[in-house]
């Protein structure tokens, strides 16, 4: 798979799909973040929602 390192987005979400593994990157070119709150306060508040199960991973 060629997947090239997008420097700019640092992931550590390795069971995503479009995270480079082999380093802690994602490899879009741009990801959209939004929040399942209606009043977001924390970071936990905030999803990634260009995440993608990878296919080989988590059961
Ligand atoms: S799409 Fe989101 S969760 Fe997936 S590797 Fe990129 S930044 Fe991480």
């Amino acid at each position: 798979m060629d997947k090239k390192k997008n420097s700019n987005i640092h992931c550590t979400v390795k069971q995503c799909e479009h995270n480079m593994e082999t380093e802690d990157y994602c490899t879009l070119d741009a990801v959209r973040i939004g929040t399942h709150e209606s009043n977001p306060t924390v970071p936990e508040c905030t999803d990634c929602n260009s995440f993608v199960k990878r296919s080989n991973c988590c059961g």
